[in-house]
């Protein structure tokens, strides 16, 4: 990787500020339901601790909008981060100020600090110079491991990173690894799975891979754009009018580019989407008028699975159809399994592909399942995150 890690510099004795990604689901009691993103954090912090470093952990939990918001402090995180490491986890009430100060000042080496959260102040996420100046004075360093914030130049990840020396932490560079390696140099044939709802959230990531796959598949609510830019029926389905026409630009420059981009031959058809509805299996030539496409047909997942069989590298993102709703799980479920069996390296992207490779029981069995929704995409789309570029190049 192009960008210093953790490794590439000198943290014992040093106050260490950690950016990390604690945005973690809460239940009404503010207990943690699903602490994935603590775990993912662990061998970041484990090293540094280990290494004698102070470790101070900044993060942000939900949309407080700048102010103190009860319901969104991080005790409950740091309890559960104290579970997970095994050693106490302190905490502070601020993340900036007084408080926070005496509490990085009282640290040892190896010891352990969350601060609260950064977005209780407007400068995170306005990436205020004053702001970044009050985080950086708390530390000598800053390690970068939230992915998931990498797309947004905040105060913790780009204005304290002009100045303290930033490095990544090894969530970081697992994911900017795999994602460049994928983008940067795949092993061939190439192909890309594309669903989701619509084409309009995923134009830039279609139009950057379609540079570099040999075969493109497309699924989900998105594939009934490009079915009526090719003439078809597609009864009450979702459908973004004004993007027929975009959607033929982008069939044009697959044949321009020799990109084989394949749409589902058959589907799975409903009169509404609902968890109980009278599903069944058209082709895709014999949509009702008065039903909607909400999944890929059997053919269709064989056909695909197929291409995935033969494939060296796959690179996957949005469910190929409603796959919260039973009726309509089985293609998603289907090219869940076929990517687990596929012996090419599989990478996913998306917070709901990545629910579903979840749901499908087979994330163990996948190369990279990239922890950021947003900055997975952006990065698809060949965009330079910031988070990334305000990290020191080796
Ligand atoms: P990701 O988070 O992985 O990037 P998206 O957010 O783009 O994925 O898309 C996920 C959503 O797309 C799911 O909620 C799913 O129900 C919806 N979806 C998939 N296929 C269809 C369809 N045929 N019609 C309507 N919605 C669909
Ligand atoms: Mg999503």
């Amino acid at each position: 990787m192009a960008k210093k890690t953790v490794r590439d510099v000198d943290v014992s004795g040093k106050r260490v500020l950690v950016r990390v990604d604690f945005n973690v689901p809460l239940d009404k009691e503010g207990h943690v339901t699903d602490d994935t993103r603590i775990k993912a954090a662990l061998p970041t912090i484990k090293y540094l601790a280990g290494e004698k470093a102070r470790v101070i952990l900044m993060s942000h939990l939900g949309r407080p909008k700048g102010q103190v918001n009860e319901s969104y402090r991080l005790d409950a995180v740091a309890a559960r981060l104290e579970q997970l490491l095994g050693v106490p986890v302190r905490k502070a009430d601020d993340c900036i100020g007084e408080q926070a100060r005496q509490a990085v000042e009282q640290l040892g080496e190896g010891d352990v600090l969350l601060l609260e959260n950064l977005r209780f102040h407007p400068g995170e996420e306005k990436n205020d110079a004053d702001f970044a100046r009050q985080l950086a004075a708390l530390g000598d360093v800053l390690v970068n491991d939230a992915f998931g914030t990498a797309h947004r130049a905040h105060a913790s990840n780009q204005g304290v990173a002009q100045l303290l020396p930033a490095v990544a932490g090894f969530l970081m560079e697992k994911e900017i690894t795999m994602l460049s390696q994928v983008l940067g140099s795949p092993g061939r044939p190439f192909v890309a799975i594309m669903g989701g709802a619509k084409v309009s959230d995923k134009i830039g990531v279609i139009d950057n891979l379609l540079n570099k796959v040999d075969a493109l598949l497309i699924g989900g609510g998105m594939a009934n754009t490009f079915f009526k830019a090719g003439g078809l029926t597609i009864g009450k389905s979702l459908l973004e009018a004004d993007k027929v026409e975009l959607a033929g630009q982008l069939m044009k420059k697959a044949r321009e580019k020799g990109v084989d981009l394949q749409l589902p031959v058959d589907v799975v058809v409903a009169p509404a989407a609902s968890p109980d509805a009278d599903a069944r299996v058209v082709p895709v030539s014999a949509v009702p008028g008065d039903c909607m496409i909400l999944d890929i047909g059997p053919e269709t997942v064989q056909k695909f699975g197929n291409l995935l069989k033969d494939a060296v590298t796959v690179v996957w993102n949005g469910p190929l159809g409603v796959f919260e709703m039973e009726p309509f799980a089985k293609g998603t479920m289907g090219i869940a399994r076929g990517l687990a069996d596929s012996k090419a390296v599989t990478v996913i992207g998306g917070g709901d592909s990545a629910a579903a490779v979840e749901k499908a029981g087979v994330a163990g069995r996948i190369t990279h399942i990239s922890t950021g929704g947003g900055a997975s995409l952006e990065f698809l789309e060949g965009k330079e995150l910031p988070g990334v570029a305000a990290l020191q190049d080796k």
